[in-house]
């Protein structure tokens, strides 16, 4: 499955941003300047991060 491809990809590399709206992975460098590929929203936030959710 693709979903566990990118969750791989996220512990090895840890450039996974989340959307901040519908919660989907984005594989990006620049999170500042990418917009989730699912929704199109700007608001991401490091994978890392998600312990304070
Ligand atoms: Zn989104």
């Amino acid at each position: 499955m693709a979903e566990k491809f990118e969750e791989a990809e996220a512990r090895l590399f840890g450039d996974i941003y989340i959307c901040r709206k519908c919660n989907a992975r984005n594989r990006t460098n620049s999170p500042e300047e990418a917009s989730c590929r699912k929704c199109g929203y700007s608001g991401l936030r490091p994978k890392n991060s998600e312990l304070a959710g």
